[in-house]
């Protein structure tokens, strides 16, 4: 089992007060605290390894590609990748989704064919295709939830027809914590002779994740939320893809030759990484991976979900407790209200007890209008977490409770 004192003396911020009080972090899912020895690393690189990458040929610009390169072989070896030129740097999941709805869309889709996507999206899953629905025409199907906000299978199933050109789901809900089945999802859309992207955004941090046996055509995820730096994220992509879609961003490295007449690309994962990338963040992303796999991810998972057995427990003895996300298959999220206290003055209220957690609809707008609600407040926990702060959340919670008369 897990050694959470040690594990939380390696989250300085986690240990901190605000308003007098210790910090309850539980907004995990929009972000994760990162580690000391990511925060060392992303000083260590600008300090001793700080040169642009792939282009010098003084030490130091060679020094800074090596461990760039080496970043990217970790993060292939992370997801089981065939080869690191399938894994290309982004900025997060948002970019990386993006990318696949403007360089797919450019090369294989058409006025008329269709994206399946599910009702549980991020907007960055939703938004991207309707860029590409105004530039081309494309048309956007969307599969429903059952009642425990599963995905209903058979409704997906049938969205398939002619046109479908591409499935695009997350693998983990952000708002339900809804585990997906990805892997048979995937087997379906390729029996139909149909690619698959998956949004691993809320996956990667919580589950072992091998895109090799998953099969997906396409994975996307951000560092940030993986205990990694901000700005830099991954899209992995199989190469018999890859290969055929044209570039998303033109500028420097993503090209062989410039000419005013003709210019050539350059070969992947290159082609798409136009301009200088994020090469410290990519390097401080490794060692997050590595921090993550060392204390692994089958524990992380055991003991998030033994912390979510006990919120989910503790709430249900809350009276007008709603909880919104009851599959079968759950990662350590709570979104819920209780009666008709808003998010937002719970939340409000329960910041004031240092107690962190997030409010609204959560950039899953059109999953907040299929649940007929505005939005909810959710609590998203990492391995970091414990019983005692989720005691310090519910008992929060009954105080908020208390002072609107419930
Ligand atoms: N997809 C999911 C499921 C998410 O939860 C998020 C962020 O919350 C995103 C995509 C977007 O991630 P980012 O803002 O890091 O690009």
């Amino acid at each position: 089992m897990l050694d959470i004192n040690s594990i939380r003396k390696d989250f300085p911020i986690i240990e901190s007060t605000v308003y007098g009080k210790p910090l309850v972090y539980l907004d995990n899912g929009a972000t994760t605290q990162k580690p000391l020895c990511v925060i060392d690393k992303l000083r260590d690189g600008y300090l001793h390894h700080n040169a642009n990458v792939h282009r010098g040929v003084h030490f130091l610009s060679q020094d800074a590609t090596d461990l760039h390169e080496s970043a990217r072989q970790r993060v292939q070896q992370f997801l089981n990748a065939r080869e690191s030129a399938e894994i290309i740097f982004t900025r997060g999941t948002t970019e990386s989704i993006n990318l696949v709805a403007y360089s797919f869309g450019e090369a294989f889709m058409n006025e008329g064919d269709e994206v399946i996507v599910t009702d549980m999206e991020h907007h960055s899953n939703i938004v991207s295709w309707q860029l590409l629905q105004a530039r081309k025409g494309i048309v956007i199907r969307h599969a429903r939830l059952n009642e425990l906000q599963e995905l209903d299978l058979e409704h997906l199933q049938s969205l398939f027809s002619e046109r479908t050109r591409l499935v695009s789901l997350t693998h983990v809900s952000n708002v339900l914590g809804t585990v997906n089945p990805v892997k048979k999802i995937i087997d379906y859309a390729h029996s139909k002779n149909v690619p698959v992207l998956v949004d691993g955004a809320q996956s990667v941090p919580h589950l072992k994740v091998d895109v090799q046996a998953l099969d997906c055509d396409f994975f996307v995820f951000s560092g940030h939320k993986i205990y990694g730096p901000t700005g830099v994220g991954v899209l992995y992509g199989k190469r018999e893809w890859l290969d055929k879609m044209p570039p998303y961003q033109g500028g420097g490295e993503m090209i062989k030759t410039v000419s005013f007449e003709v210019t050539t690309f350059n070969e992947l994962p290159y082609k798409f990484e136009a301009g200088t990338p994020d090469f410290i963040s990519t390097v401080a992303l490794a060692t997050a991976l590595d921090y993550v796999e060392a204390i692994g991810l089958d524990d992380i998972m055991e003991y998030e979900h033994q912390l979510l057995t006990f919120c989910t427990d503790e709430f249900h003895k809350i009276p007008g407790m709603r909880i919104f996300g009851n599959a079968h298959e759950k990662s350590a999220v709570m979104s819920f209200l209780v009666g008709d206290i808003h998010h937002y003055d719970m939340g409000m209220l329960l910041d004031k007890l240092g107690i962190a957690v997030r409010t609204g609809h959560h950039c899953a707008e059109p999953l907040m209008h299929s649940l007929g609600i505005l939005g909810t407040v959710r609590a998203s926990f990492s391995f970091y977490n414990t019983e005692e702060e989720i005691e310090k959340l519910v008992a929060g919670i009954r105080r908020v409770s208390k002072m609107f008369g419930m």
